[in-house]
């Protein structure tokens, strides 16, 4: 499948990441990173040039149409909307899909496909549950935390399904008995017992007081 992403006007880079089974919620590593400069002509937008930069290699410059080939092979998935792109997929009979990335993996170069159910926000960005996670590690080190709050702080993560929050409460202005739904674990309901009313008389109290 590929991978297509919006550097710039009429730039995206392209990710050629294996087969969809099995991708999602899970860091590929593409076999190159390729970037196509498109141009405008009569007919509309064409592929003017595109460069694969691959893993310890320089770039290489390939012929457009080794692009297009790609394009017409593989699934391909835009990563940004964009409506001139979806028109130049199209007008090749090429079907364009959605789909959402983690923009942390693709920083390192990798592409991580993500659903709604497993993202998360942060700072306005939306990152997978590992990046998630090594946030928290992250943030508990800088912190001065122990390393065994990490489990404590992961279950917070999957009951809140929001990466803010755990931030939130790892930060130490954070007050934990105002937020009682996020740090409260478990609660021991206390009995009322009625102690009845005796009179003094029947008390056995020594003399002496
Ligand atoms: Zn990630």
């Amino acid at each position: 499948m590929i991978i297509l992403k919006k550097k710039q006007k009429k730039s995206w880079e392209i990710y050629p990441i294996g087969s969809p089974k099995g991708a999602l919620n899970t860091k590929r590593t593409p076999e190159f990173i390729g970037t196509l400069k498109f141009k405008e002509t009569s007919k509309g937008l064409s592929i003017n040039k595109f460069i694969a930069k691959y893993p310890n290699d320089e770039d290489k410059l390939l012929p457009p149409g080794e692009a297009m080939k790609l394009l017409k092979t593989q699934v391909v998935f835009l990563a940004s909307k964009d409506e001139e792109i979806e028109n130049f997929l199209k007008s090749h009979g090429i079907k364009t899909r959605f789909t959402k990335i983690c923009s942390h993996c693709t920083y390192e170069g990798n592409i991580t496909i993500i659903n709604s159910k497993f993202s998360y926000d942060y700072h306005n960005q939306l990152i997978c549950k590992v990046c998630a996670e090594d946030t928290i590690k992250r943030e508990l080190k800088l912190q001065g935390y122990d390393k065994k709050s990490y489990k404590n702080f992961k279950k917070i993560l999957n009951k809140t399904g929001s990466l803010n929050e755990v931030l939130k409460i790892i930060d130490h202005k954070f007050d934990p008995l105002s937020n009682p739904n996020l740090t409260l674990f478990d609660e021991i309901k206390v009995k009322k017992t009625k102690i009845p009313k005796i009179p003094i008389f029947r008390l056995k109290i020594p003399k002496k007081v």
